[in-house]
């Protein structure tokens, strides 16, 4: 690999190239809005367009919010299509709908350019440990390729089947997640309405069937009154309309999903768009009049 063009250093890019970088990768790096000084202490070059990015490279990474952006950073006016080489290959990491990658994969093919969708799931920790599990669609042998770069910032890659497949399995992993953290919303609140302590919940059940990485993860960030982002409840609204949009156009009623949103854009509507999703659990407890707090 000669070169790496990385486009988006947010929350997750940003930590994710540099892992690339303390892996010995050359990087072309550009951000539409954020400061990349940092990145570049550390050896990448920064670029003025993802035109350029894609220009001095033979592999583009992409993680930026939503399918617009994408759309726009690889197709758009000095986009990554403008100036990628043929026979480059384009890796979109964000998590955006199946039917977008699809899109811009056809786009790419078009120019000769190669196209995986490849979302990540883990959030801020396991990008900066490089212990993302990495979810790709798109073609085997272009798989395997870069199937190296993709093991330097996620522990697990699975390709997932062809183009967009990536991206439904994230939309499966994003309505799992957001539907259990609900549950364990609506049963502490139930708990502790009822007079028992939460603590004493969460240490009963979380070695039963009702454990998850959701309920280990959320309950005592919950318990400490503590919905510091993390992954943004507006960040969850894109991922479940991208849900409820996919789902609607196979066919595919996804009516707890559809329950769930509505809790969301309640959040929203209460100014807690920027909090941590767990944060699902103060709708509860408006509801209830209660608190799911540590019993100090
Ligand atoms: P972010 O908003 O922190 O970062 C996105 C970056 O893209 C920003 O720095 C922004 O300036 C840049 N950008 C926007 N439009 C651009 C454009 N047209 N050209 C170049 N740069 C542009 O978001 P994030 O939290 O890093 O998330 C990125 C993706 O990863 C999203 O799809 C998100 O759903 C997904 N994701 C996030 C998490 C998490 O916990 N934050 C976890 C898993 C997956």
């Amino acid at each position: 690999m000669e070169k790496i063009g990385f486009i988006g250093l947010g929350i997750m890019g940003r930590p994710m190239a540099k892992n690339l970088i303390r892996a010995g990768y050359k990087l072309a790096v550009y951000d539409k809005y954020a400061n990349l000084d940092d990145v570049k202490a550390l050896g990448a070059e920064t670029v003025s367009s993802s035109r350029e990015a894609a220009a001095k490279s033979d592999l583009i990474i992409t993680m930026l919010p939503n399918s617009p952006h994408v759309k726009d950073a690889i197709l758009g006016k000095d986009g990554v299509a403008e100036g990628v080489r043929a026979g480059a290959v384009v890796v979109d990491m964000s998590s955006i709908a199946p039917a977008v990658s699809r899109e811009v994969g056809q786009a790419l093919a078009a120019k000769n350019v190669l196209f995986l969708d490849a979302p990540v799931s883990g959030g801020e920790p396991k990008a900066i440990d490089g212990t993302l599990a990495i979810m790709v669609g798109g073609d085997k042998e272009v798989f395997e390729k870069v199937k190296p770069v993709l093991l330097k910032m996620g522990s697990s890659v699975v390709h997932t089947g062809g183009l967009g497949s990536g991206n439904v399995t994230k939309l499966a992993n994003q309505i799992i997640v957001a539907l259990n953290i609900a549950a364990v919303s609506e049963a502490f609140t139930l708990a502790v309405k009822a007079g028992v302590d939460p603590q004493l919940v969460f240490d009963a059940i979380k070695g039963g069937l009702a454990g998850s990485a959701v309920l280990n993860a959320k309950v005592p960030m919950i318990l400490d009154g503590n919905f510091k982002p993390g992954f943004r409840v507006e960040l969850h609204i894109k991922d479940l309309q991208n849900a409820l949009d996919t789902s609607h156009e196979l066919g595919v009623p996804v009516p707890l999903t559809a329950s769930v949103m509505e809790t969301l854009q309640a959040l929203k509507t209460d100014g807690m768009a920027a909090n941590d999703h767990s944060a699902i659990i103060r709708y509860y407890e408006k509801l209830a009049k209660t608190e799911v707090r540590k019993i100090k």
